[in-house]
């Protein structure tokens, strides 16, 4: 072997594709346990440390996120919250989690766990590739499967490993790779499109409540959201084929006013720092590991944002991998690794179902008899001690079952 190829094969325990919150975790937890792990993701770093998403975190994920080393910031700046508002017009209502069901949620943003979390892997000096192109995924049936691609310069590179994750997200190559060695019958995918999207905007304004607001309006949903002392995170339920550019500042703040406004309350509204629109959607594709291939988070499955869940779920799964992969490598043991797909999937349909229910609930699209019925929720959620506390455990996270 000439030393240009040598050069250009690394061997590691876990190959892992995409540097997204899933497979950054996984990494650390993987580290914390002695087995090492190399990451390849094709974007810059800049570019996913400043990729606006999720911003909730379950008391689990700040458990999880602690334990792989990387609690010390969020501590000290993640705000903790207690509930959250359920709102219709001229109404609105607090829900008291740790009242309800023990346990709180975390307001940390996603673009801060993903910092922290490249922050550490390159501070321990594990290998970390980005701006990577061409991601191919090899020999998954095997013992030795591996990834493929072209490094930040252009040179040709493989990662030889025992085991290959793929934590590449929704529009990730792992997820085909899986699906298409297996026969029809053993895969499964499931969709629902939701005929509307969340036009989303960040702002640099001190948020106007202290805890999030759901708000049902005819108009359509809205939600006030947090990212910091100082900056603000809204949504506004739009239609799929609204143009970002027919949304002027003005026009957004004027619609969230209506939305979110209850008699004796104000919406602060500062400059605009970033907008988008994204589209609602669940999708769950099974099973979650082929041979020595394994999915995690938005590789395999994707919820709308209402139930605050994705980033989340993208944590459970690792957690689970973590442990079934200390098995396989401290003890030669396989079980876990056997069991990973269905005690990864009995969280993921939870957490779907949970994230349908809120959207069902929260979301007006023009027939009055839905929106009586979804009024009629919404007063029962409020009122309910059992309605509230089944919302409020769901909300902060179902504990993880037992490690067997
Ligand atoms: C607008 C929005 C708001 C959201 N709000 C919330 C919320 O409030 N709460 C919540 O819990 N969740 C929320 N989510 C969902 C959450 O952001 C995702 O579930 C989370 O990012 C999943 O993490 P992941 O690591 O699985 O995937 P990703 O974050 O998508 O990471 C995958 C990584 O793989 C890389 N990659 C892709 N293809 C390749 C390839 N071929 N080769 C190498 N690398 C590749 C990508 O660049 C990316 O860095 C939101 C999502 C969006 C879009």
């Amino acid at each position: 072997m000439s030393d240009q190829v040598r050069d250009a094969v690394v061997r590691t325990q876990v190959g892992i594709v995409g540097a997204g919150p899933a497979g950054l975790t996984l990494a650390q937890l993987l580290a914390r346990r002695g087995i090492e792990s190399v990451i390849v993701e094709n974007r810059s770093r800049e570019y996913v440390e400043a990729r606006i998403r999720a911003g909730v975190l379950e008391q689990g994920s700040v458990d999880v996120l602690t334990e792989a080393g990387v609690g010390g910031r969020l501590a000290r700046e993640g705000l903790r919250h207690d509930g959250i508002y359920l709102q219709w017009p001229e109404e609105r209502h607090q829900l008291n989690f740790p009242a309800l069901c023990g346990r709180s949620v975390w307001i940390y943003g996603q673009t801060e766990v993903v910092k922290d979390l490249i922050a550490a892997r390159l501070a321990d000096g594990q290998e970390l590739f980005f701006e990577v192109a061409d991601t191919a995924v090899h020999d998954v049936e095997s013992e030795r499967p591996s990834i493929t691609f072209a490094d930040a310069g252009g040179a040709a590179r493989r990662v030889e490993c025992d085991v290959v994750v793929g934590a590449d997200g929704f529009h990730g190559v792992s997820r085909d790779v899986l699906q298409s060695q297996l026969a029809e019958s053993r895969r499964r995918t499931w969709q629902r499109d939701y005929p509307f999207a969340w036009l989303g905007i960040l702002a640099d304004v001190a948020p106007s409540t202290d805890e999030l607001i759901y708000a049902w309006h005819p108009n359509g949903f809205a939600l006030n959201s947090m990212r910091s002392p100082t900056v603000t995170r809204l949504y506004l339920q739009v239609d799929p084929a609204e143009r970002l550019e027919d949304w002027s500042d003005d026009r957004i703040w004027d619609e969230l006013g209506t939305r979110l406004g209850v008699p004796g309350w104000t919406l602060q509204t500062g400059p605009v720092t970033d907008r988008s629109i994204t589209p609602m959607r669940s999708f769950v594709s099974t099973p979650m590991r082929h041979g020595r291939l394994f999915l995690a988070g938005d590789a395999a499955h994707i919820v709308p944002p209402t139930g605050a869940k994705g980033l989340n779920l993208a944590l459970l799964d690792v957690t689970l991998l973590a442990t079934a992969l200390e098995a396989f490598f401290t003890d030669k043991r396989e079980d876990l690794l056997d069991s990973y797909s269905d005690d990864a999937l009995a969280q993921v349909w939870r957490r779907t179902h949970f994230s349908w229910w809120m959207t069902t609930m929260l979301h007006a699209h023009g027939d009055d008899f839905d929106h009586q019925l979804q009024i009629a929720q919404l007063r029962y959620v409020t009122s309910s001690e059992a309605a509230a506390t089944s919302l409020a455990e769901n909300y902060t996270g179902m504990p993880l079952p037992p490690e067997r």
